[in-house]
């Protein structure tokens, strides 16, 4: 597993360095904005958010809108960045400095597990594995959607989210199905969560591709109407 770490302040970043390297991990070490975004792919990426030349933020829309791969954030404690941000981002997952080196171990397994766990809840190859909706077209092989024929592109969790309400158009789900579902229990802040990328999925696909349905939960409707 390489780990990309993108951290500016040598005495975290050296101990880090060796410490993730002794678990196990092939770590590359970079210690700004810039050498981030021309680093090699990665299997996971660090990122800390105050960084000497780039705003960390920008950093990691960047490193999202390019590839899904996980993103831990590391942020300075009392840094005004709360989940919602986080999640707009793109982030998957955060801690906050000064962080135990256990603890962080823990975050990145699971995060990896998350991923990994995604990719092999994808449908075979060999099945049909595309979903139309109307003008949207998602292939869960590739994870790549179009709307009328332009691509599209989401995070890893808003591609989820859309896969999963249009498998079955017309279907209503209710906001704990969805929830337990799409994320899993060890998620944090689950109902806002739902609610920010409901509203990110629909400025890219189109208002009317997921409808509210009050005080139950959300349904992609059979055919929405062109955006
Ligand atoms: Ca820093």
């Amino acid at each position: 597993m390489r780990l990309l770490v993108i951290e500016d302040d040598r005495s975290i970043a050296e101990p880090l360095r060796t410490g993730l390297t002794r678990e196990g991990f092939e770590v590359h070490l970079v210690g700004t904005g810039e050498e981030a975004l021309a680093a090699p792919p990665a299997d996971l990426v660090l990122l800390d958010l105050g960084l000497p030349d780039l705003d960390g933020r920008v950093v990691c829309r960047e490193l999202r809108a390019r590839s899904q791969v996980p993103i831990i954030v590391v942020t300075a404690r009392g840094e005004e960045i709360d989940r919602v941000t986080l999640l707009e981002l793109g982030a998957d997952d955060y801690v906050v400095k000064p962080f135990g080196f256990r603890e962080l171990v823990a975050r990145i397994r699971a995060v990896l597990r998350r991923s990994t766990q995604d990719q092999i809840a994808q449908p075979a190859p060999t099945g049909n594995t595309s979903i139309e909706v109307g003008e949207l077209s998602i292939d869960r092989r590739t994870r790549k959607v179009t709307l009328a024929g332009l691509p599209v592109t989401l995070t890893p969790k808003e591609f989820d989210l859309l896969a999963y309400l249009a498998a079955d158009p017309g279907t209503v789900h209710t906001r704990d199905q969805i929830i337990s579902d799409v994320w899993d229990e060890n998620w944090w802040g689950p109902t806002k969560t739902l609610d920010v990328h409901i509203a990110s999925l629909r400025k890219k696909v189109g208002p009317a591709a997921i409808e509210t349905i009050r005080g139950v939960g959300f349904t992609v409707p059979d055919q929405p109407p062109t955006p």
